[in-house]
């Protein structure tokens, strides 16, 4: 007999994201792609070294369902020095298949059906999916993508007796906004007043700018003993395609993150989290990755200079934001592509961060590429008949 499939969709109203139809366009018009945010140049010689070592030492196994005791211990070690928080190795910190697992885990731990979840959009694209799959509702705080400053009043009226938790993301994709020390204390109030859990996205820790401090959730003791926080070492040391990140939360939130973490993935992949390990030993290879990227920010914003953008720097992330709404009506999704098709730069347009149809005429532009490729991608920009 003919099988007809009656699949019920779960996920209704998604396609495929917009970072893969972009990636794609890119590569079918071989344009410039400074669409889905992964860096052009590798990774560090001695960390691939590293890599080969454990593997030819027989690293090759299940790694312990948490991730191994050296990764563990460093990623501790690491977020003691940077917030003062102390997390415990056994059983306060576990290994995920980068952020987007410790991520969605979190969410699954956290949200059960008809629960409310604060999201801000601009919002990264695996987070609603993620809630919804989970039954829950979220309940959006909408940005501007050029915001200046976050209104936690408002915020709070977005709460309702169902809101189980709050979403946040700093350095935030894609509008390279960052928390304040305000904006942080802000966060903890507002979840102790109304007691909620907070996950909390920081896969781009150490790329902020402009002498500014990440502010992480993990800081402010109250704030840590209610948070999920989420990390990745893909954009830290130019290992996106690595899919290794963490997840660092106090004990008892933690066991039950794992019960999901050990039926999804059970442990990820062994050699990389020892290479990783060793290679966090030298703070340097974190701590001067801002400066590498703010110097790419400001390369790729000078030379657009004079075509008519309007640009508010990015704080942080290897995103840049340009608004074309003095140069054409445009649709921003039309807009993107025809600029890869005619113009041969791919970018992502920043409506397709947004649970609505909104148009901000917003392009977000990836810089984690070599000079001479942002060169060329402004170059391309210059030449744009609007
Ligand atoms: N959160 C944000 C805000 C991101 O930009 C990304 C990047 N892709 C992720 C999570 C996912 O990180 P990973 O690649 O480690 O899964
Ligand atoms: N985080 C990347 C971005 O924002 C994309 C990751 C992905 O393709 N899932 O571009």
């Amino acid at each position: 007999m003919h099988f007809t499939s009656g699949l019920k969709s779960k996920l209704p109203h998604i396609g495929t994201t917009i970072f893969t139809r972009m990636s794609k366009l890119a590569e079918e018009h071989r344009a410039l792609n400074l669409s889905q945010g992964f860096p052009e140049f590798d990774c560090s010689p001695d960390l691939q070294r590293l890599v080969d070592k454990y593997i030819r030492s027989g690293k090759n196994q299940y790694a312990p369902m948490a991730g191994v005791m050296p990764l563990r211990e460093a990623i501790a070690k690491k977020t003691f020095e940077l917030t003062g928080r102390e997390y415990h190795p056994e059983t306060e910190v576990t290994i995920t298949s980068g952020a987007t697992e410790a991520l969605y885990v979190a969410i699954t731990t956290v949200v059960n059906p008809g629960d409310e979840v604060i999201v801000f959009e601009p919002a990264y694209d695996s987070y609603v999916p993620a809630i919804e799959l989970s039954g829950g509702i979220p309940v959006f705080v909408t940005l501007d993508p050029q915001y200046d400053s976050i209104d936690w009043q408002l915020v709070a009226t977005k709460i309702t007796k169902k809101t189980v938790a709050i979403l946040v993301n700093t350095p935030h994709n894609p509008t390279g906004n960052v928390f304040t020390a305000s904006d942080i204390q802000s966060l903890a109030k507002l979840a102790e007043d109304h007691n909620l859990y907070v996950i909390s996205d920081e896969v781009y820790e150490h790329i902020i700018f402009d002498g500014r401090a990440h502010v992480s959730a993990a800081s402010i003791p109250s704030l840590a003993s209610r948070t999920f926080l989420c990390g990745s070492f893909g954009k830290t040391f130019h290992t996106t395609g690595w899919k290794l990140g963490y997840f660092l939360a106090p004990a008892a939130l933690t066991a039950e993150f794992r019960k999901i973490h050990q039926f999804l993935v059970f442990s990820v992949v062994t050699p990389f989290q020892f290479a990783v390990a060793e290679y966090l030993s030298e703070p340097e290879h974190y701590l001067r990755l801002s400066d590498f990227y703010q110097q790419k920010r400001d390369l790729f914003l000078k030379a657009v200079e004079g075509i008519g953008f309007i640009t508010k720097p990015s704080g942080g992330t290897f995103f840049q934001n340009l608004s074309y709404q003095n140069l054409s009506d445009e649709n921003d999704v039309a807009l993107a592509e025809r600029l890869t098709r005619e113009f041969k730069v791919a970018s992502i347009p920043v409506s397709a961060f947004y649970s609505q149809t909104v148009d901000y005429k917003t392009l977000r532009f990836c810089f984690a590429k070599n000079d001479d490729t942002l060169l060329k991608g402004a170059e391309y920009l210059q030449g744009v008949i609007w």
